[in-house]
């Protein structure tokens, strides 16, 4: 037994730990578990444990159901939640075949695939999401909890929220550096401190969970749902990325007047080159496309800036030319994508830029939202899909999405978001009711 591992059972005992919950991911990021009691746990920490994966959304082929569950143990962190006695904790899991080979079809997998590709160039990559949310005092309509707005300072249920909920992501050993109001009524953001994009990836998992599990226990209801609320702000995930080699930051470079190197100019020309392409997995849902409109600080055009808001692709620059905090933030991402894969094709679409050495187009610093079709078209600025639909198409187009994803995720997702675009094309909606029956 490893040094983790006797961590794990020491703790267990310290903590009276009956219960151990098993976490992994589907591919459209949805949280699965299940529990073992801790006289399991050693067993489980050596051989792993066999479940049924053929009712997982992207899991098993038809021939192939049995599934391990192999716990890391340096997920291993008890459940605030939960009670104290007989108490409760969780790890996350790597999938693998009763073999022991990795299954392809584990998004935590197909994250660490393309991290081990970045650390043969040398390259840890360090991530910093910001996760915007909304609460509602129920899951069946979106009635918001207050009328605030940006960075307003309210005494009101969303504060009280928002600081049980930080407390609560601290005491998971994730570490928050913001905490505010957001722009639309009853809308909140939590912005956790950069870590490396595996960690990020299984607390981005723990903090959705959180956020909600402490609505609930509140009475009210949290959602990450992209665009809940007509003409009001969605919900986005800004992720900030940036690649390190050991200590210096690889985006940084002093002379530069972006303070940008060319390894980050390469990632930005490859994030942007692939960008329509990977818009599937960060915009996953019909709903995301609701939130990539002009006029609610999502973007739509894909371009790049230093501080124009408008852009795809923002450097910013609190502090600049300060190294540690050289980064580039994608402004793209929902808090509903599977954070797993949105983490795995941004890296493997820097990374491309970078090997290519993709040219990175001129800076847009004017407001791409005011430009005409014409100006934009001149200066060659392209657009994000505009449905799920047409980013399904590009995805299907792309081989460099067939790879960075594998083929097994690659095709259950496009299977997958197929059946969703299918039943939504079928449903009669308000707006036609509204628009049609009376007039036609
Ligand atoms: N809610 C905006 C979005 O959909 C982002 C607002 C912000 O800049 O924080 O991306
Ligand atoms: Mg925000
Ligand atoms: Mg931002």
């Amino acid at each position: 037994m490893n040094e983790s591992a006797e961590y794990v059972l020491s703790a267990c005992r310290e903590h009276d730990v009956k219960f151990i919950r098993l976490w992994f991911t589907d591919i459209v990021g949805t949280l699965k578990s299940f529990a073992i009691t801790v006289e399991e746990l050693e067993k489980a920490l050596e051989e792993g444990m066999g479940f049924d994966g053929s009712s997982i959304e992207g899991f098993a082929r038809i021939d192939e159901s049995d599934m391990v569950a192999r716990p890391d143990p340096s997920t291993f962190q008890l459940v605030p939640w939960r009670p104290k006695e007989a108490s409760v904790a969780r790890m996350f899991c790597d999938i693998t075949y009763p073999g022991g080979e990795p299954f392809e079809g584990d998004p935590r997998y197909v994250l660490k695939r393309q991290l081990k590709r970045a650390a043969d160039l040398g390259y840890t990559f360090y991530v910093s999401p910001e996760m915007e949310y909304f609460y509602f005092k129920s899951e069946t309509e979106p009635v918001p909890l207050d009328r605030g707005g940006y960075f307003d300072q309210m005494s009101d249920a969303g504060s009280d929220l928002r600081r049980e909920t930080v407390l609560t992501l601290e005491a998971m050993g994730i570490e928050v550096e913001y905490s505010h109001h957001e722009v639309a009524p009853s809308q909140h953001e939590i912005t956790l401190r950069y870590t490396d994009a595996l960690t990020m990836a299984d607390a981005a998992m723990t903090y959705r969970l959180v956020v909600k599990e402490i609505a609930a226990a509140n009475g009210v209801y949290a959602t990450f749902m992209p665009k809940p609320i007509e003409g009001v702000n969605g919900s986005g995930m800004h992720v900030h990325q940036s690649l390190f080699k050991g200590e210096r930051n690889a985006f940084f470079d002093e002379n530069d007047p972006y303070h940008l190197s060319a390894v980050a100019k390469g990632y930005i020309a490859g994030l942007l080159y692939h960008a329509r392409a990977i818009t599937l997995v960060t915009n996953q849902w019909v709903n995301s496309y609701k939130r990539l409109l002009p006029g609610f600080e999502a973007p739509v055009y894909l371009s790049w800036a230093r501080r124009n808001r408008s852009d795809l692709i923002r450097i910013p620059e609190y502090k600049p030319g300060k190294e540690i905090h050289t980064r580039i933030e994608y402004r793209s991402p929902d808090a509903a994508c599977n954070p797993y894969l949105a983490f795995a094709v941004m890296l493997a679409a820097g990374l491309d830029g970078i090997e290519n050495e993709r040219p990175l187009p001129p800076p847009v610093e004017e407001n791409v939202f005011e430009m005409t079709p014409a100006e934009r078209a001149a200066r060659g600025i392209e657009m994000l899909p505009g449905s799920l639909i047409e980013a399904i198409e590009v995805a299907e187009k792309s081989s460099f999405l067939r790879e960075a994803l594998g083929d097994h995720v690659f095709e259950s997702l496009i299977a997958n978001k197929r059946i969703e675009w299918e039943r939504y094309r079928r449903h009669v909606t308000d707006f036609e009711l509204r628009e049609y029956l009376p007039i036609l």
